[in-house]
C-alpha cells in the first residue's frame, strides 16, 4: 500500500527529499555563518569591555594617589576624603594612621592592593599605604559599567563578572532573549585578565545563543529559493526525459511502419498470387478455345477479340511476374544482423518507461514481474513484438472501464525456454478467433490495419520463437511469447535470421 503510494509519488517524494536536503544545507550554512558573525562581534565587544574595566583600574589606582598626595598631612585619626566628580562607582575614600611615617612628602604610593571583595554588594577597596598612612578607595564594581562606551546594555543577553580569587561579582546578569544554547553552539565566552596589577581582576563574559536569534528570514528565503532550484531542475529533467521519450517513441514507430510495410507487401502478395494465376490460366485458357474455334470454322469467327484477349494474358502474366518480384523482396526480410543474448526484464522496463505518458494519460496500471535469464533475440525484433502487445493490449483496455485497467507482463523460465505473458483485463479476444487475429488484415479496430499481430508472428519465429493468444483469467487476453534461452542458442552470431513469411 505505502509502497504502491510511495511508487506512484516517487518524483514527488524525490523532489521533497532534495528540497529538504537543499534547505537543510543551505540553512546550516546560514546558521553557521550568523552564529561566526555574532562570535566575532561578541569577541570585539569583549575586548572593548576589557579594555574599558582596565582603564577604569589604572584611573582608580591614580585617583588614589593623588587622593593621598593631597590629603592634609596634620590630621590625626580617620579622615574621610573627598571623592573627585564623574565617578559613581567611586563610594568613600577613607585615610587611616598607621605609623611611623616612610618615605618622603612627594613620593606617590606605589605599592596597592584590593581588600576582599564583597561579592552579595560587588563592592571591593582599593588599598594603599603612604607615609603612614592607610588609604581606602571603597569602589562599587557594579557601577563600573555606567558609561556609554560600555558594549552591552543591561538588559541585553550578555552575562557579566568579575572574579579574583575564587570571589567574584556579577556585574551584569544577562537577560534571555537569546534564550539557551541551543545545539549548534554552547554559546560565546571571554576570559580574560584585566590588565592591572592591582586589580587583577579577570573579566567573565558569557552570550547565550540559540533558534530566537537564527537568521529566520534567510532561512525563509533559502527555503523558498531551494524548492523553486529543485522544481526548475525537475522540471527540466521531465523535459529532457519527455524529448527522449518522444525521440523512442518516434524510432519505435518507424521501425514498426518499416516492418509493418513489408508485412503489407507480403499478405498483398500472398492474396494476389492465386487470383492472377486464375486470371491468366482463364484468359490463356479462352485464347487457346478462341484459336481453336477459329481453326475449325476455317478462319471466319470472332477473331477480334484475340489481341484483346492476349493483351489480358499478357498484363496478368506482367502482374504475377510484380507479385512474384515482390514476394522475393519480402521472403527474406532485415530482421537484424545478429541474434544477441537480450536482457527481457530490461527491455520491458524501458518499454514501460517509454510509453508512460500514454499509460499515464489511460489510467492504465502496467507491471512488470519476474526476472529471467537473457533470450537469444533481435534487440529490435523482440522490441517491435513487445510494442505491439503493449499498444495492444492500451487499444484494447479503452473499451473498458477507466477505474479498472491494468496490464501485467509475467516472466516465466523453463528449461531452454523464457515465456513472456503480456497480460490485460480489457474486453478479452474476439470469440472463437483465437488463431484468426494473427491473420494479415484481420482486425476489429475501425482504424486497425490487422498486420500487427501477423507481424510479430513473423517475427517471433524468425527469432525461433512462438507467439500466442489465448483468453485471459479472469478476464482480459493473455499473449504468450517464448524465446530461446541464450544459452540454447548457438555461441556464433547468426548473420540473418530465416524468414518464416509467407510465400
Ligand atoms: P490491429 O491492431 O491493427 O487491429 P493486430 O494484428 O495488432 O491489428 O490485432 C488484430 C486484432 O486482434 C485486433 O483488431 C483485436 O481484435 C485483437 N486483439 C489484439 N490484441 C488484443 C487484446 N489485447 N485484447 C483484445 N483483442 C486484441
Amino acid at each position: 500500500m505505502v509502497n504502491a503510494w510511495l511508487q506512484r509519488r516517487r518524483r514527488h517524494v524525490l523532489g521533497w527529499a532534495v528540497t529538504a536536503l537543499l534547505t537543510a544545507f543551505v540553512g546550516l550554512l546560514l546558521v553557521r555563518g550568523d552564529i561566526a558573525a555574532r562570535r566575532e562581534v561578541f569577541q570585539a565587544e569583549a575586548r572593548s569591555a576589557h579594555r574599558l574595566l582596565s582603564q577604569r583600574m589604572a584611573q582608580h589606582e591614580a585617583i588614589l594617589a593623588t587622593l593621598a598626595l593631597n590629603a592634609p598631612s596634620e590630621a590625626a585619626g580617620t579622615v574621610e576624603l573627598p571623592l573627585p566628580a564623574g565617578y559613581p562607582q567611586l563610594l568613600s575614600a577613607q585615610r587611616v594612621p598607621l605609623g611611623p611615617r616612610t618615605g618622603g612628602p612627594s613620593d606617590a604610593p606605589s605599592v596597592y592592593r584590593v581588600e576582599p571583595v564583597d561579592e552579595s554588594s560587588g563592592r571591593y577597596a582599593l588599598v594603599t599605604v603612604h607615609r603612614g598612612f592607610v588609604y581606602r578607595l571603597v569602589i562599587d564594581a557594579r557601577r563600573l559599567l555606567q558609561d556609554d562606551d560600555w558594549p552591552w546594555s543591561p538588559d541585553g543577553p550578555v552575562r557579566v563578572a568579575l572574579a579574583l580569587q575564587g570571589a567574584g561579582t556579577l556585574l551584569q546578569a544577562g537577560a534571555e532573549p537569546a534564550l539557551r544554547p541551543a545545539g549548534l553552539t554552547e554559546g560565546f565566552r571571554f576570559t580574560q585578565r584585566l590588565a592591572s596589577e592591582s586589580q587583577a581582576f579577570e573579566l567573565r563574559a558569557q552570550r547565550w545563543t540559540g533558534p530566537a536569534e537564527w537568521p529566520w528570514g534567510w532561512l525563509a528565503v533559502a527555503a523558498v529559493a531551494s524548492s523553486v532550484l529543485v522544481l526548475l531542475l525537475f522540471k527540466a529533467l521531465a523535459l529532457r526525459r519527455e524529448r527522449e521519450r518522444a525521440a523512442e517513441r518516434e524510432r519505435l514507430s518507424k521501425v514498426a511502419r518499416l516492418n509493418t510495410l513489408g508485412e503489407l507487401a507480403a499478405g498483398m502478395a500472398h492474396e494476389l498470387n492465386q487470383p492472377l494465376t486464375a486470371i491468366l490460366s482463364g484468359t490463356q485458357a479462352a485464347l487457346r478455345l478462341l484459336k481453336e474455334a477459329q481453326q475449325e470454322a476455317g478462319g471466319e469467327g470472332p477473331g477480334q477479340a484475340l489481341p484483346a484477349l492476349e493483351l489480358a494474358a499478357a498484363q496478368a502474366r506482367r502482374a504475377a511476374e510484380v507479385v512474384a518480384r515482390l514476394r522475393g523482396l519480402v521472403k527474406s526480410p532485415a530482421l537484424g544482423p545478429v541474434a544477441a543474448p537480450v536482457d527481457l526484464a530490461a527491455q520491458v522496463r524501458g518499454l514501460l518507461e517509454v510509453l508512460a505518458p500514454d499509460l499515464r494519460a489511460r489510467h492504465i496500471a502496467a507491471v512488470l514481474r519476474g526476472q529471467v535469464s537473457p533470450v537469444r533475440a533481435d534487440p529490435v525484433a523482440l522490441e517491435q513484438i513487445l510494442h505491439n502487445l503493449l499498444t495492444n493490449a492500451m487499444q484494447a483496455l479503452e473499451r473498458g472501464p477507466a477505474f479498472d485497467r491494468s496490464i501485467t507482463v509475467t516472466l516465466q523460465e523453463r528449461p531452454g525456454w523464457v515465456d513472456c505473458l503480456v497480460a490485460d483485463n480489457g474486453p478479452g479476444l474476439p470469440p472463437d478467433q483465437p488463431t484468426k487475429i494473427f491473420e494479415p488484415f484481420f482486425t476489429t479496430r475501425d482504424e486497425g490495419l490487422g498486420l500487427g499481430l501477423s507481424l510479430c508472428q513473423t517475427l517471433a519465429q524468425a527469432m525461433g520463437g512462438q507467439l500466442s493468444g489465448e483468453a485471459g483469467s479472469p478476464r482480459g487476453a493473455l499473449f504468450r511469447l517464448s524465446l530461446p534461452t541464450n544459452d540454447t542458442g548457438t555461441s556464433e552470431p547468426r548473420q540473418k535470421n530465416p524468414s518464416p513469411r509467407r510465400s
